[in-house]
């Protein structure tokens, strides 16, 4: 038996002004064929895992690219082409296969494609024809196509968000697709259409009480997975709304049916799962006055993880016109910035004009006094049991507001983040992190209070407002009822 392996994908905002190309793949992760030989991160550990699976069967193993982009604008036309035809290329070189295991976003939009893992399923199929088994893991933010659904036998998501359940996706695409090689299954896909844009948050109820659910629904009637694809808000794409997504064995009514009914449990909780978030304003004045520290604001809107910029400075700027102090704020990507306190070294004080540089929805930038406390080249940062690049990073303070600036451009996925850099993020006031969510799992234990900011941004979170274009179907919350 033979297992074919690539990870290639990134999640495209089609509303974020930085172009997305080889030089991002460079930067973030860009393996040919040789990512089992690296240390794992949330990307590439699926194919860790399937080679360990595949090879403890005395299974062949073919791995191909190990591609992925920090999210950012729509990818290159030519640079999505070379990477996918790579990826062909080597699963024509390794035919015949009996399995395919594929790593992908499911939010991944190119010039000229607007649905880049239907077109990379339906291209592999045609390779493999129609009984090797394909699958894929997906991020739980993408967007589900009939393309894809077509072409794949196996599509399972993340559960978790934020994303702590990788590794265990990837094993269970392993099981499904294996249950299909060996002739224990005929795995089908069905889905259900939610139509709804949203963020569901899983560390909170009502989501880990449906987490826990759609788990205790698999392996047992004939229901071999369940996933829920939250969607991609700032992707503007045709099929832009939440699906459930159902595999069955070989049972399309029973997988439509229960496919359904989940997709009714999640309209049934929409209020109670619309994130809540604070103005800038009221976010800090409920942080100042909190009895003890140090209380977290997520400036949500300037989320990398999302493809904005992280070089932002509303809720900064904010801060600083209201006096505050004992304040830690990162990760400010500001390559120049950087450039200029290495420049100077460490305990040079300068004015420094930080942030604001990469476009309107990036505010003005600031010009501090600061300090260089630290620099340290080569940074990274844990998420989950992955270790994630941070490039050259910077600690700089002024007037009691520390700031940690970066070359790498990625969200703050964890306080050592800040900790490698001689920071102790618990003894601050106020921590404020450029992050969705991901943030969660990692400050969430030191942090006394949680509060997501809605500051203007690339990806401002209010869904009924997002100027699609491409993705015209009724939905919620734009509606309050968009049929089904
Ligand atoms: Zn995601």
């Amino acid at each position: 038996m033979k297992a074919f392996i690539a990870c290639l994908g990134t999640e495209t905002n089609t509303f974020s002004p930085i172009p997305t190309g080889m030089q991002n793949f460079a930067e973030t992760m860009l393996f040919h064929g040789d990512a089992t030989q690296h240390e794992p991160n949330l990307f590439s550990e699926p194919l860790h895992v399937w080679r360990q699976c595949a090879e403890a069967r005395n299974w062949e193993v073919a791995e191909s690219i190990a591609a992925f982009a920090q999210p950012a604008g729509t990818t290159v036309g030519p640079v999505y082409e070379a990477l996918r035809d790579e990826l062909l290329d080597d699963l024509r070189k390794a035919m015949p296969v009996d399995m395919v295991l594929l790593c992908m976003h499911g939010a991944m939009v190119a010039e000229g494609y607007l649905d880049c893992e239907g077109d990379i399923l339906e291209s592999v199929r045609k390779v493999v024809g129609p009984d090797a088994a394909v699958g894929c893991e997906l991020d739980l933010h993408c967007s589900i196509t009939k393309r894809m659904t077509d072409n794949a036998d196996v599509i399972i998501t993340f559960k978790e968000y934020p994303h702590i359940d990788g590794k265990e996706r990837a094993e269970e695409l392993f099981e499904v697709l294996l249950a299909k090689v060996v002739g224990d299954a005929k795995p089908v896909i069905s889905t259900y259409d939610t139509r709804m844009i949203n963020m569901w948050r899983t560390p909170v109820e009502p989501m880990t009480g449906f987490v826990e659910r759609m788990k205790s629904l698999e392996g047992k009637d004939g229901i071999l997975s369940v996933s829920f694809a939250h969607g991609f808000p700032w992707g503007d794409v045709p099929d832009a709304s939440a699906k459930v997504v159902v595999v069955s064995d070989n049972d399309a009514d029973k997988g439509n049916a229960l496919a359904q009914a989940l997709g009714g449990e999640i309209w049934d909780m929409r209020h109670e799962t619309a994130p809540s978030s604070s103005s800038i304003d009221d976010a800090l004045d409920q942080a100042t006055a909190a009895e003890k520290g140090p209380v977290v604001l997520a400036d949500v809107s300037d989320n990398a993880g999302g493809g904005a910029p992280a070089d932002s400075t509303y809720v900064l700027q904010a801060m600083l016109d209201k006096g505050m102090s004992n304040v830690l704020s990162g990760l400010y990507w500001d390559p120049i910035a950087v450039r200029m306190c290495q420049e100077a070294g460490e305990g040079s004080t300068f004015e420094l004009r930080i942030g604001g540089k990469c476009g309107r929805a990036s505010g003005d930038p600031v010009d501090l006094v600061v300090t260089v406390k630290k620099v340290v080249e080569g940074a990274s940062q844990s998420f989950g049991t992955s270790k994630n690049r941070m490039g050259d990073a910077v600690w700089v303070a002024a007037d009691g507001i520390d700031l940690v600036l970066n070359t790498v451009r990625t969200q703050t996925f964890h306080p050592d983040a800040f900790t490698q850099l001689g920071i102790d993020p618990a003894g601050y006031d106020v921590v404020v992190v450029k992050s969705t969510q991901h943030f969660y799992a990692g400050f969430a234990p030191i942090a006394s209070e949680v509060i997501y900011v809605a500051a203007p941004g690339s990806i401002p979170p209010d869904f009924a407002t997002i100027p699609y274009e491409k993705f015209t179907d009724a939905y919620w919350p734009r509606v309050d009822d968009p049929g089904k």
